[in-house]
């Protein structure tokens, strides 16, 4: 540590099933991180590369600290000793990570240097949401919301919903949160009439200009107190009668005990796990479309995939390329998941997990590991 004191952090990766290429997914930096949750999030990440049909197996990282005390070298420090310790499990062809909560380009910058010195070569392709500098991607930052923007067009087109002038609320304000309030916005001229962080939420009915409370964030280190505003709890903005309601943080904040009260038309799950089982039966009954997390926020996975693709070929795309593409490809991953939906008259979640297993399923029996 900077102070000059040793201090001892614990990490995980695990790697869940590659039947349909190398491992991926994210590294979460979180005091509350757990082992069994780092599990079920490299299991989501199979599910959700299956989903989005993309060549590649589910992994997730974690370390339990919390980067919101520590210094930028001790940040440094941490992400290099960690990349010592699982150099050896990860590789372009093995296991790809990537950014999560609390984790930045930058520390997937110097990551990808603490591995390339490993293998004493430039190794772009072990990592991807990397600074454009070294290899990232264009349309990185921005692709979860973006790819989750796009599933809720989709799905506001199946339920005749018109998003010209609908409201939308925002749970949590990192990358996803931040990232969809804009492009909520800009790509359907949606109200943006809530948004939330750790401290507190605003509220404006006539809705919050995304530019200017991003801008207020930055300045401030949270959204609340932000001018014209009035505040409302994390509950509270729950269960706002909105069009589109987005938990763009952390795991289980629709639970069965708020699940009665919410009246969100869309619920796009920009988090993972944001909502728990008894919750999404409470949802479904209500009729409340759920676009679950590992199809509406695979567009994050996506364009780190297509990072991937250019790091192992050395030639680069331009922005547009990237949304076109990405479009096509989370248009379609909802579209399989809609029609498994309406085939089986189960719910969205359900319908993703049959299209995703199948094709997982039939990787492995290609394999013949079944
Ligand atoms: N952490 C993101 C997710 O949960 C992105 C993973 C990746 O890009 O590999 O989908």
């Amino acid at each position: 540590m900077d102070n000059g004191s040793v201090k001892l952090f614990k990490g995980f990766r695990v790697q869940y099933n590659d039947a349909r290429g190398p491992n991926k997914g994210g590294i979460r930096f979180h005091p509350e991180e757990t082992i069994d949750t780092v599990r079920a999030l490299a299991a989501w990440m199979t599910w959700k590369c299956a989903v989005a049909d993309i060549p590649l197996g589910g992994g997730k990282g974690g370390v339990i600290c919390n980067p919101k005390t520590m210094s930028e070298m001790e940040l440094e420090r941490l992400s290099r000793a960690y990349i010592d310790a699982i150099g050896r499990i990860i590789g372009p062809e093995k296991d790809i990570p990537a950014p999560d909560v609390y984790t930045t380009p930058q520390i997937m910058g110097w990551m990808m240097d603490e591995y390339s010195k490993l293998k004493g070569c430039y190794s772009p392709g072990v990592i991807t949401g990397k600074p454009l500098s070294v290899g990232g991607s264009e349309g990185r930052g921005d692709a979860t919301a973006r790819g989750g923007a796009y599933t809720v067009r989709e799905a506001a087109q199946r339920l005749g919903i018109n998003l010209n002038g609908a409201t939308c609320a925002i749970q949590g304000f990192g990358n996803a949160g931040q990232f969809a309030a804009l492009l909520n916005s800009q790509l359907y001229n949606m109200r943006i009439v809530a948004v939330s962080d750790t401290r507190g939420g605003v509220y404006m009915e006539e809705g919050i200009d995304p530019d200017a409370i991003i801008k207020h964030k930055m300045r401030t280190g949270s959204v609340v107190n932000f001018p014209g505003s009035r505040p409302i709890s994390n509950e509270d903005l729950l269960e706002l009668s909105v069009d589109v309601l987005a938990p763009s943080a952390l795991e289980e904040v629709i639970t069965a005990s708020n699940a009665p009260r919410i009246r969100a038309k869309i619920v796009e799950e920009l988090a993972n796990g944001p909502t728990t089982p008894e919750a999404d039966e409470i949802l479904f009954e209500k009729n409340i479309f759920v676009i679950p997390d590992f199809l509406c926020n695979a567009g994050g996975v996506t364009v780190s995939y297509f990072e991937w693709v250019q790091n192992m070929y050395g030639m680069y795309w331009e922005e547009t390329d990237v949304h076109e593409k990405l479009d096509k490809k989370m248009t379609k991953a909802f579209s399989d998941v809609y029609e498994m939906s309406q085939d089986y008259k189960v719910d969205m979640r359900t319908a993703a997990y049959m299209v995703a297993i199948q094709r997982v399923a039939d990787a492995m029996k290609a394999r013949g590991w079944v």
